[in-house]
């Protein structure tokens, strides 16, 4: 069983990409049923937004990803909140002085700055020349026992251990360029006793028993640091497996612009939690079903650890044409996915902010509004994306003409006439294969016969909904019922 774990900096909100690299840790968690962590890392606390994490929390659940450790469940390991777990971080900093893999530095911020500055015109790395490393262990510790401000920087090797990435394979990192006196030395705790990133992250993956660790590739350039924190830890590293990029059709990297924004936004184009994993999931991971379509369950059952190499293209026609298949599920599951639907409709009509009157609507929706929106969902399942589009589309469900269409109908003279046997269907028998045939009769008692069918058919779909395309006919006069349908062919009943 797989432990993994979703470790987000509350500094934003949940986005598409982010939201993929949890779901791939908890697939990975489910499907080997082992643990999924949440484990918020907020140790930059001047970047971090103040509603970012509960909204996140929301955010992940609403997409099904509920973790079985972490903030707000608990779990063995917590806290699960980096601020609240300083004391550990200290500690092991002090480990890796005690064992000469790290060492304070003293130097000041301005002395770094000037450094980087005058290397940077010289046209050399700007890293850190170890300048701390020179100074003895008894003095570092006088030095700083004296109150004197200080870093502690990791001493990264000449050579860095290589790994296995289980998505790019065999990873062997560059070595250091030598002869420029410049070492990438990362700061691991900051002057104010906090850690950062690099320490607190595989501090706690350790202690948290991550086996899994799934993120993207930008954090590939850290890797090689963790994996050696690791050995001069003399722990076990994790897995790696990183995943590429979200990028656009053109290459560029995902933005606010187009789209890599807060879940929010697709929340509030109505797209389903079980669109947006299915399309979060496709994206950089490659599968042998037949379909592209998958719930969670699916998902769950099929996921494996086969990662595309390269960025993956976000195209948001996929994203419509899932939302259309998850809509086909829900419409014909019934019970809550389906009423939620025709629930979200409901409100769009009742909005006062729509451009939906209640004049218009309500004389429609008659006695049983629900059932009245519900067949119709069923009759156009396959085109479902959204309630705004939906009632769009369907307009000549909502709306009353005040003006009677039929004067302006081009038709066979007796058509109109002949339709008023329509009349004839019983309230109960006022279903698609029974008008079916009861047009069809009354296409073949006309001169003409089915040869000339289609008058009758462009009479009754033009006088009932005042459009020349649209549902199937018999689909469309059943969702309108009896009596809207006899009214709108003027028949008195
Ligand atoms: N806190 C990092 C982030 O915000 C975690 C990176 C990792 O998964 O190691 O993405």
């Amino acid at each position: 069983p797989a432990r993994t774990r979703f470790a987000p900096s509350p500094t934003g909100y949940l986005h598409l990409g982010s939201l993929r690299t949890a779901l791939f840790n908890y697939l990975l968690a489910k499907r080997t049923g082992g643990q999924f962590l949440l484990r918020v890392e907020d140790t930059d606390q001047k970047r971090t937004v103040p509603d970012a994490e509960q909204r996140l929390y929301d955010h992940l659940r609403w997409a099904g990803l509920q973790w079985d450790e972490g903030p707000e469940v608990g779990g063995p390991y917590g806290p699960y909140r980096q601020s609240e777990r300083s004391a550990l971080y200290r500690e092991h900093a002090q480990q890796l002085l005690d064992s000469g893999n790290a060492y304070r530095c003293f130097c000041s911020s301005e002395r770094l700055h000037s450094l980087a500055e005058h290397r940077h015109k010289l046209g050399l790395a700007t890293d850190y020349d170890r300048t701390c490393t020179h100074i003895s262990a008894a003095e570092s510790e006088e030095k700083a026992s004296k109150g004197e401000k200080f870093v502690i920087r990791l001493k990264v090797p000449d050579v860095y251990p290589s790994y296995n990435d289980l998505t790019f394979g065999p990873f062997k990192p560059l070595q250091r360029r030598r002869g420029e006196d410049s070492y990438e030395d990362p700061i691991l705790l900051k002057s104010d006793g906090l850690p950062t990133y690099h320490l607190a992250n595989v501090v706690d993956d350790h202690h948290m028993h991550i086996t899994h660790v799934i993120r993207g590739s930008e954090w590939m350039p850290s890797t090689p640091k963790h994996i050696f924190m690791y050995s001069a830890f003399n722990w076990q590293p994790p897995e790696f497996a990183h995943v590429g990029l979200l990028v656009d059709e053109n290459g560029n990297k995902l933005s606010k612009r187009n789209f890599d924004t807060d879940i929010t936004a697709f929340k509030d184009m109505e797209i389903f939690p079980e669109t947006l994993v299915n399309f979060a999931a496709l994206l950089g991971w490659s599968h042998t079903q037949k379909s592209d379509v998958m719930d969670m369950d699916k998902l769950t059952s099929i996921f494996n650890l086969k990662f595309t190499k390269g960025n993956a293209i976000v195209t948001f026609g996929k994203l419509h044409f899932l939302q259309r298949k998850h809509a086909i599920s829900r419409i014909h599951a019934g019970g809550p996915p389906h009423d939620e639907l025709v629930q979200n409709i409901l409100k769009l009509l009742k909005d006062p902010d729509s451009p939906y009157k209640e004049r218009d609507w309500k004389p429609t929706l008659g006695s049983n509004p629900t059932d009245y929106i519900s067949r119709i969902l069923t009759a156009d399942s396959e085109n479902y994306t959204n309630a705004n589009e939906f009632v769009y589309r369907n307009q000549y469900f909502f709306t009353r003409s005040e003006v009677s269409l039929l004067p302006f109908i081009p038709e066979a003279p007796d058509v109109s006439e002949r339709c008023k046997a329509l009349a004839e269907v019983s309230e109960a028998d006022w279903k698609p294969e029974k008008l079916k045939s009861k047009v069809e009769e009354i296409i073949d008692a006309r001169e003409g016969g089915r040869k000339e069918g289609k008058h009758v058919y462009h009479y009754l779909r033009l006088a009932l909904s005042g459009k020349k395309e649209g549902m199937r006919l018999y689909d469309m006069m059943w969702c309108l019922g009896r009596s809207e349908c006899l009214r709108r062919l003027a028949v008195d009943v």
